[in-house]
């Protein structure tokens, strides 16, 4: 099989799907499989829904098209405010799209309206972690204006946090998220069935609160995908995080000098790293590089030591690791190694579940 390839254990996923899914179900809450650091992923997708999340979210409409595509069943969301460019396409292949701009809104309704069918809009809410919002004073008018629009549907309220400034998803946030939504349903006497609490950040506030209020979703990846909470990058009881892991193909094996010598300037990606040891090192180099993956983001086999790498080259404390070229080794990924692999051109992705292999065309 080819190398760089990231290998994706469907079953660990669909594992990790279900206990999320029996966890918060007991709140009243649902989970919104969120396909993004996948690519949109529909084997990833099909996994999530085996584990019973009740729709499936994703950052871009492209991602939610070939969803759709691929027959994957579930409501979709894009979960990424529309660009005005896309709305047709939105409406086109989304259920419905989380918004903060009242141009989108009209052009949304417009679109919907030209194509016989109704958009749902998550309103979302500014918390304050500063990344899309709007301001909670301004919620009802935004309320209002869906309402007042022909193509759209007011699916209900929203809010991100942790994404952009680590704001934490506590119990007071999500109070103010759920006295919003009543706030809404009071002034303009209707009734908001999607209280979308927020993402993987969210999960220890939901797994410990004795009162979910009105929240009765949340988007979750990171925690499906890598077993992990975002906040500080704990495991999560009961979850597998070891779904991916990223093969790379040794090409040298040498002992090298324990430093480097000459004149010493920048490297490739700035300051060169500290080769600080008196021994020689037992190094590897790998055919991954940045192209291919986030090196600060990969976990190398126990042992063995990432001492850097470039574009196309990681090179590899060896320890007392046995390994020769042509010899393939085994990483574990973060979320941003995993986003990189993901998305690179070089790297393969090769799906596993219950034995099976499946290779996407
Ligand atoms: C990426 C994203 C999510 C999912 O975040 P995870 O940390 O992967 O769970 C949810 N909501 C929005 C708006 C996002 O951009």
């Amino acid at each position: 099989m080819s190398a760089p390839r990231l290998e994706v254990d469907l079953d660990r996923i669909e594992a990790n799907a279900a206990s999320l899914v029996a966890q918060l179900e007991p709140l009243g809450i649902t989970v919104t499989g969120v396909t993004k650091a996948t690519v949109g992923s529909p084997a990833v997708a099909a996994a999530m829904r085996r584990g019973g999340v009740a729709g499936l979210g994703d950052s871009r409409v492209e991602n939610l098209a070939g969803l759709r595509h691929a027959g994957v069943e579930g409501a979709l969301t894009l979960i990424r405010s529309p660009m005005a460019s896309q709305v047709a396409a939105v409406v086109g292949v989304a259920d419905r799209s989380c918004n903060t701009e009242p141009v989108v809104l009209d052009r949304l309704s417009a679109a919907a309206v030209a194509q016989r069918t109704t958009h749902g809009v998550v309103l979302m809410v500014e918390l304050g972690d500063l990344r899309e919002g709007i301001a909670a004073a301004d919620v009802v008018d935004a309320a209002r204006h869906v309402l007042g629009q022909p193509g759209l549907a007011l699916a209900g309220l929203g809010t991100n946090l942790a994404c952009q400034s680590g704001v934490v998803p506590d119990q007071a946030k999500m109070d103010e998220l759920s006295h919003l939504v009543e706030r809404v349903e009071t002034a303009l006497g209707v009734e908001l069935p999607v209280v979308s609490g927020g993402n993987s950040a969210n999960l220890t506030w939901a797994l410990s609160t004795v009162d979910a209020g009105r929240v009765n979703d949340l988007r979750l990846g990171e925690a499906i995908l890598l077993g992990c909470e975002p906040l500080d990058r704990r495991p999560l009881a009961g979850l597998r995080t070891d779904a991916f892991r990223l093969v790379a193909e040794v090409i040298e094996v040498k002992t090298k000098p324990a430093r480097p010598w000459g004149t010493i300037g920048q490297a490739a990606f700035g300051t060169a790293p500290l080769r600080t040891g008196r021994r020689p090192i037992r190094q590897a180099l790998l055919a991954l590089g940045r192209q291919d993956v986030d090196p600060d983001g990969v976990v190398p086999p126990a042992g063995t030591t990432v001492l850097g790498a470039s574009s196309d080259h990681l090179v590899l404390d060896l320890g007392d690791v046995e390994a020769a070229v042509g010899d393939e080794l085994a990483f574990g990924v973060d979320y941003s190694a995993l986003v990189r692999a993901m998305t690179s051109p070089f790297v393969t992705t090769v799906h596993h579940a219950a034995g099976l292999v499946v290779v996407p065309a």
